[in-house]
């Protein structure tokens, strides 16, 4: 909401030009950008506020570039966008490039973006997003200007959710487990499944707490069968349900779901290194506290 306002006050040719949305994922970072770049084009709409009439607004907008996808981005594509940026539209309007998970770009790729963002060409907006600001390089950093998505507090997005939703109950673990980021509720929403498959996550993650090592082993020899974004999943359910378990109740048990949760959270991060995971997984086996 703060964010939103602060665009809102704003005439179209006061914006900077290249922003930096940091935030988790399924803040509405991306989301924003688009709705931001499709307001830049409409000649009649506030900013945040197209008109939704025009031929701008209605047609598929050529004058935006949007980077999106896993993969890394090359010099190469910041080159192509670097013409397009250039060229000057036939009615002088504005030119936008949205990059998806910024951190995407190789080191060349970032020399190349923070050249053009020295030196914009006119009427040229660069908007970047990432959840991952640490690996975005200082010198890009730097010509942006940052704006954080913070986490929505629980009320809030439980009744954000409810106004979006009137007919649908709303699973409070669903609240818990989206963490402030309303994407993410949003997609729960709708998932079914969801809520069957976090109780026999919970199943999964008490036989793994209660077990002997061998069945430690055992658990953590089948998770690391799995991609890395499935056992990222699956690691982000676990926490999950260990921070919800301890705010249930003062148990005997929660210094050491404490415990746990430290080193999930550790090795977590960690799944962004690609590294070995076995090695990654077995370390759960062997440093996770045993609960009676
Ligand atoms: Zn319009």
């Amino acid at each position: 909401p703060q964010i939103l306002k602060l665009f809102s006050n704003l005439k179209k040719e006061d914006l900077n030009h290249a922003y930096l949305f940091t935030g988790k994922e399924g803040m509405g970072k991306s989301k924003l950008a688009k709705q931001l770049a499709k307001s830049l084009q409409c000649p009649t709409g506030k900013l945040l506020k197209p008109c939704e009439k025009c031929p701008a607004c209605l047609s598929k907008n050529l004058e935006t570039t949007i980077l999106k996808g896993p993969q890394k981005i090359s010099i190469d594509e910041i080159r192509k966008i670097q013409k397009k940026m250039n060229f000057k539209s036939q009615d002088n309007s504005f030119k936008i490039c949205i990059i998806d998970n910024a951190e995407r770009l190789t080191q060349e790729a970032s020399n190349c973006l923070l050249k053009i963002l020295e030196e914009p060409p006119e009427k040229s907006i660069f908007i970047l997003t990432t959840s991952k600001p640490k690996l975005i390089f200082s010198t890009i950093h730097s010509r942006c200007q940052t704006i954080k998505f913070l986490p929505v507090p629980k009320d809030i997005l439980e009744q954000e959710l409810k106004k979006l939703f009137p007919d649908q109950e709303i699973n409070p673990e669903i609240i818990n487990y989206a963490d402030g980021a309303p994407g993410k509720a949003i997609k729960l929403l709708g998932n079914q499944e969801f809520a069957t498959e976090l109780e026999e996550q919970k199943k999964l993650l008490y036989e793994f707490l209660k077990g002997s090592t061998p069945k430690r082993f055992q658990i953590t020899t089948e998770l690391s069968k799995l991609t890395y974004p499935e056992i990222k999943n699956t690691l982000e359910q676990w926490l999950s349900i260990v921070n919800l378990d301890l705010k249930k109740a003062r148990n005997p048990q929660n210094e050491n779901l404490t415990t746990f949760l430290k080193l999930l959270l550790e090795i977590k991060q960690k799944t962004d290194y690609n590294l070995n995971k076995r090695i990654l997984l077995d370390q759960l086996a062997i440093l996770g506290p045993k609960i009676e």
